[in-house]
């Protein structure tokens, strides 16, 4: 979840009252999963393409362009060029960094949790190490730095071949998914090539099935979330070799987006409940997301910052952090609502009283009162405060650093529709009365 997993978390949806001809089941209502969310097959063949792009552009942007989001005479496309051309070194060091999470994920300490039940009322078992694996990351980290094996700005230096490494991977490990989707979970109603390859085959890809390894968790939010901030080290680092000091505008943002990424290690089981893990396939779209697009764009406000040093007052550098941290409370707490919510409803007290809720025919209970009472997703306005008060310390020098508010907004309105007609045909008339409930649907008094 961004997390839950910050990413570009979308999925197939099921279509509001159709039946289906074999698909997946919720709650006993067969559902159509829809084919058109992400365009289809066009749509899908076109953001195979125009998100890798689109990443690369960015950096381009923050790199070579001199902060500016058009081209300009001062772009250096040559050098960009050269810089996106994948090398040995840099792939080594993608797979070792990989295969590192992996070992975290299998063998770090942590307490085993079970998921929500899924569609045949089994539960799957999560082991929920996220914070020994991130301790132990930063020791074995800061212990590579320190000694001189790792320099801290080889990631700036490496960061257009990250790019095309980590994006060449993602191509070739959605194909695996694909291959290893169909071969597992074949019950489920088969799709285009493409549709399965891009949102993905398999709704819980594990090896081996079921008992083993979690791909979609490990993907979620090992490799990329903890990378975002090993990025935004190495660009920190790069600002002070170069200017002498680190600047109080890249401290805020640094703090702020660690801030988020600690807070999904803190409360990681509350990514069990949320769409990604629930209800969405794996394929190309979320290792993408989670693998290219959260560290390599997330990390644009540090990019922007390494060579421009807007004056930031003490005062607002405390308004962007007091936003900050009022955004990412609404986020968590009304994440965690909805989660212990979820996994226990009886007895429990929101704000003191006890939580009021909605009986639906499918069996789950739908939760009204505390921030669910506001609007039908707080949680996603927690989110967005806490990106625009990321980009705000970067000025108003371009619009480069905007890029996420203004990128999440568009993803979380399109992702709320998407949900609501989800749950619109999960639930049928029971989500109506939620719906006329809880009128707001993210904003309370606004949307
Ligand atoms: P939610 O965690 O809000 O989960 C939505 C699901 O919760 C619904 O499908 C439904 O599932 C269930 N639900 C909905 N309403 C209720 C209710 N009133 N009571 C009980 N259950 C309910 O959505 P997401 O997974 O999209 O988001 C999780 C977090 O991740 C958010 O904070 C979001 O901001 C963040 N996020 C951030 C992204 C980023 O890149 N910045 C990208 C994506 C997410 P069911 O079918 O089980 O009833």
């Amino acid at each position: 979840m961004a997390p839950c997993t910050p990413h570009l978390c979308e999925h197939p949806q099921m279509t509001a009252g159709r039946q289906d001809q074999g698909g997946p089941t919720e709650g006993g209502t067969r559902v159509r999963r829809s084919r058109s969310d992400f365009g289809g097959v066009a749509g899908n063949l076109a953001l195979l393409a125009a998100l890798p792009i689109g990443t690369a552009y960015l950096y381009f942007c923050a790199r070579f362009n001199d902060g500016r989001l058009l081209p300009g005479p001062q772009a250096d496309l040559g050098a960009f060029a050269e810089s996106l051309a994948p090398g040995w070194e840099t792939a080594a060091v993608t797979l070792a960094w990989l295969a590192f999470q992996a070992l975290l994920q299998a063998f770090a300490p942590g307490p085993t949790v079970e998921g929500t039940p899924l569609e045949d009322g089994t539960r799957l078992r999560y082991r929920m190490n996220g914070r020994s694996s991130l301790l132990i990351t930063a020791v074995a980290f800061a212990a590579g730095v320190g000694s001189g094996l790792f320099p801290l700005r080889w990631i700036y230096d490496h960061f257009g071949e990250l790019i095309s490494v980590v994006a060449l991977f993602s191509y070739g490990f959605a194909f695996f998914l694909l291959i290893y989707g169909r071969a597992t979970e074949p019950a489920r109603q088969p799709r285009s090539v493409i549709v399965d390859y891009f949102l993905g085959a398999a709704r819980h890809p594990r090896i081996p099935p079921v008992t083993g390894f979690d791909l979609k968790v490990f993907f979620e939010a090992r490799p990329g979330l903890i990378g975002w901030m090993l990025v935004n080290c190495s660009f920190a680092a790069v600002q002070i070799e170069r200017h002498g000091s680190l600047s109080t505008a890249m401290a805020v943002v640094c703090a702020l987006q660690f801030a988020y990424v600690l807070d999904y290690f803190w409360h990681e089981p509350a990514i069990l409940t949320t769409l990604d893990i629930q209800h969405e396939n794996f394929g190309w779209m979320l290792v993408f997301g989670d693998l290219v697009w959260v560290p390599m764009t997330y990390t644009l406000q540090a990019h922007y910052l390494i060579d421009h040093a807007p004056e930031l007052p003490i005062w607002a550098a405390a308004l962007c952090v007091f936003l900050g941290l009022a955004g990412v409370t609404l986020f968590r707490l009304s994440n965690l609502q909805k989660h212990r919510f979820r996994c226990n409803s009886n007895g429990l007290l929101i704000w003191g009283q006890p939580a009021e809720f909605i009986e639906t025919r499918h069996g789950n209970r739908l939760l009204v009162s505390g921030f669910w009472g506001w609007s039908r997703h707080s949680n996603y306005l927690g989110d967005w405060l806490l990106g625009l008060a990321w980009s705000l310390p970067c000025g108003f020098g371009s619009p480069l650093p905007y890029f996420y508010p203004i990128y999440a907004a568009f993803l979380l309105l399109h992702r709320e529709r998407r949900d609501h007609r989800r749950c619109a045909a999960k639930y049928g008339e029971d989500w109506d009365r939620y719906c006329r409930r809880v009128r707001w649907r993210i904003v309370p008094g606004l949307y």
